[in-house]
């Protein structure tokens, strides 16, 4: 995955909302004697994941180098697999074949001056009983083949707006290699902006300024990365294998040409030391001051007199094709077995990958045990849940993106939610958010569970680290995409969640986020991991076990509500005095209102005993449309995949969530009529979501507003 997705994405800090009026220890959705046994239930699964457990786990999957379409996926698969049958689950794995070219070998030179070919494999550190084994090759995935001698040109970030800047100073890559540093935009955009300017091949370099010595100590004395450090990372644009766009890369699957979405030059990633190499000799046009990055020396534009050679080999030619594994782990509902809650985590990893992504997939099986050890207690969970762990992530969201699409319809109709866990123990600051109908669930399985570093609950912990004031809560990220969410989310409109433990890191994508970082660094005594299983128990408990689905529709139209002025902004920045969202914001007001009205019903439908089944199925079955509205079949103009139109990937910066998009890729287009028609397109879609709402509250025998 990529490092900056929705754990840290800054919003405003939103305030408590009212409570609903609910008796005292009674959770929403559930009835007082419901609440009772819910909660007991959730303390008994949180006592469950341990941490001897969980460093067995990861020892066992995050050993090692475990890249997508090799053996070694097939053992990590095997070993999930197997733990998840001697747990008493029935199991499942999904084999799809997809478009994985691998690269079999990379070099770089610098040509001129002092010809040197740089040493670019991750060496051995002292103490690391890990590093010096076996790697993947410095090479960014989906990468072209290619030999590439050129003189370098520095493009800074290699944003579209570094490139609007190299044109006003007269300078083109055309031809040229150029050299990026990461941070401020997920790669593949870069890797996309080079080759449309011109680029012969693009280095991308890991700066200090970024992740290594200017931000603290190095690795193995800190966390950081060190000199000889490399960020590897797919450059593909698109989720999902690009020869089966929209539907699952099966058996006999129709393909497509990939051609229009992949790379066509050499994308090759290089650690500062090295990139200092290339960069030090660089003169010609003085930078933009911005553009000066942490290495000790003045940086240039170029282009030159610095030359290098870059030179990429991969299988493409005869052996794109490789197979992959998702796999499954079930416990089939006990009331209402077509409803699922799906929780996840990507298996393979560039190296040993022992925070992304074996933390990850060590807390969905440690998920996975404490439900089975409940069922196996007699205790099943009303709906049914699925552990997954997903296959290909790192190459382009692949195994989750097909699996998605293999099982859309089921998933459409029965998806309560996604729960995602990637890299999950990287330090001691937990993070958590996802779609606004599914926080209170989050926030309040939090106070369930213990923190892991302090006495009181995670809950505390999370308020304490986010240093909110009284009756505030912390900041909760929104789905954009870069993680497993995005085929639940994005392309079928199921609410998500996801949390973890971060900090200070420097070995993402690197050889050296292996145990002995781990161990050292990242999460020493696997109570990170422990709490991030703990409370994945509890909110998979509280999903599948409410009579009617918690989600929060009035924490959601009010968070709605909150992006309308950036939307009108917007447009008065474009100058368009006559369109404003006024049709949009009585439609999100008519959402809030038939949400506080649905609350109150239900909330009076489960104040004695629950109502009868037939009931409750009508009810959560409206619900479960509410969000679905909110998609469209067609999807975003330009990329149909996307068809939710809340939340996205920013298409221009990968790192950036994108509002509204339908709106806001209008108004970036430059497109008044079609932003117009694409607001009232939005506030007819949530009126849509709104009679959802109506239904679900007339089921229940309420007004329905
Ligand atoms: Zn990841």
């Amino acid at each position: 995955m990529r490092p900056r997705h929705l754990l840290v994405a800054a919003l405003a800090s939103l305030p408590c909302l009212s409570a609903a009026p609910l008796a005292a220890q009674q959770l929403p959705g559930y009835t007082p004697k419901g609440s009772a046994a819910e909660r007991a239930l959730e303390a008994d699964a949180v006592t469950r994941p341990d941490t001897a457990d969980a460093r067995k786990h990861s020892l066992a999957l995050g050993s090692t180098v475990h890249v997508a379409g090799t053996p070694a996926q097939a053992r990590t698969r095997d070993y999930v697999i197997g733990r998840m049958k001697a747990w008493g689950l029935p199991t499942e794995v999904r084999t799809y074949s997809v478009f994985l070219p691998h690269a079999t070998g990379v070099r770089v030179w610098r040509v001129r001056p002092d010809p040197e070919e740089l040493s670019l494999r991750e060496p051995a550190v002292p103490g690391d009983s890990f590093s010096g084994g076996d790697q993947y090759p410095t090479v960014n995935g989906s990468s072209a083949a290619g030999d590439v001698t050129a003189p370098l040109v520095y493009v800074n970030y290699g944003l579209i707006e570094d490139y609007a800047r190299l044109d006003s100073l007269g300078v083109s890559v055309e031809g040229k290699i150029a050299v990026a540093r990461y941070g401020r935009s997920f790669r593949g955009i870069k890797a996309r902006e080079a080759e449309k300017h011109g680029a012969a091949a693009l280095l991308l370099y890991s700066d200090p300024e970024d992740d290594g010595y200017v931000r603290g100590d190095v690795y193995p004395e800190g966390p950081m990365r060190p000199s000889f450090g490399v960020q590897r990372g797919s450059v593909e644009n698109v989720d999902g294998d690009p020869t089966t766009p929209g539907w699952p890369s099966t058996e006999g699957a129709e393909r497509v040409d990939p051609d229009s979405v992949i790379p066509h030059i050499p994308v090759v990633p290089i650690s500062y030391g090295n990139a200092s190499k290339l960069l030090e000799g660089l003169r010609g046009t003085d930078i933009p001051q911005a553009w000066q990055g942490g290495l000790p020396f003045r940086y240039h534009v170029g282009p030159g007199p610095v030359v290098a050679r870059v030179q990429v080999t991969t299988d493409a030619d005869t052996k794109p094709f490789k197979d992959i594994w998702d796999t499954f782990g079930t416990v089939r509902g006990s009331e209402f077995p077509d409803q699922v809650i799906v929780i996840g985590g990507h298996r393979d990893a560039w190296g040993p990958g022992t925070d992304d992504n074996v933390s990850g997939s060590v807390s969905v099986m440690e998920i996975a045990r404490a439900i089975a050890e409940q069922v196996k207690a007699g205790k099943r969970p009303k709906r049914t849940i699925v552990f997954a762990t997903w296959d290909a992530e790192e190459w382009g969201l692949v195994g989750s993106s097909e699996y998605v699409e293999d099982d859309s319809l089921r998933l459409k109709k029965g998806g309560v939610a996604y729960l995602n866990q990637d890299m999950i123990a990287s330090g001691p600051r937990f993070g958590g958010g996802g779609s606004p109908s599914l926080r209170a669930v989050l926030r309040s399985a939090a106070e369930e569970v213990p923190a892991p570093d302090t006495a009181g609950s995670l809950w505390d912990a999370w308020r304490a680290q986010a240093d909110v004031a009284e009756g505030e809560n912390p900041d909760m990220g929104a789905p954009g995409g870069g993680s497993d969410y995005a085929g639940f989310y994005n392309h079928l409109g199921i609410p998500i969640l996801e949390w973890g433990f971060g900090g200070a890191q420097g070995i993402y994508h690197s050889a050296y986020d292996d145990p002995a970082w781990m161990r050292r660094f990242g999460d020493p005594g696997y109570r990170h991991h422990v709490a991030a299983a703990r409370l994945g128990a509890a909110v998979a408990l509280r999903l599948a076990n409410a009579d009617v689905l918690p989600y929060d529709y009035v924490e959601y139209a009010e968070t709605m509500r909150g992006y309308l002025p950036s939307i009108d902004s917007a447009f008065a920045k474009r100058g368009w005095d006559d369109l404003d969202t006024g049709t949009l914001s009585a439609a999100i007001g008519r959402m809030e209102d038939q949400a506080r009205s649905f609350e109150a019903a239900r909330n009076a439908a489960l104040a004695g005993s629950a109502p009868p089944k037939a009931t409750l199925e009508r009810t959560n079955a409206a619900l479960l449309r509410v969000e679905r509205a909110l998609t469209r079949p067609e999807g975003l103009v330009g990329r149909s995949w996307f068809r939710n139109l809340i939340y996205v990937a920013d298409e221009d910066n990968g790192y950036a969530t994108m509002i509204f998009p339908s709106v806001k890729e209008a108004v970036r287009a430059d497109a008044r009529e079609r932003t117009a028609g694409e607001v009232s397109d939005l506030a007819g879609r949530f009126d849509d979501a709104t009679a959802a709402l109506r239904d679900a509250e007339q089921a229940l025998g309420g007004a329905g507003g």
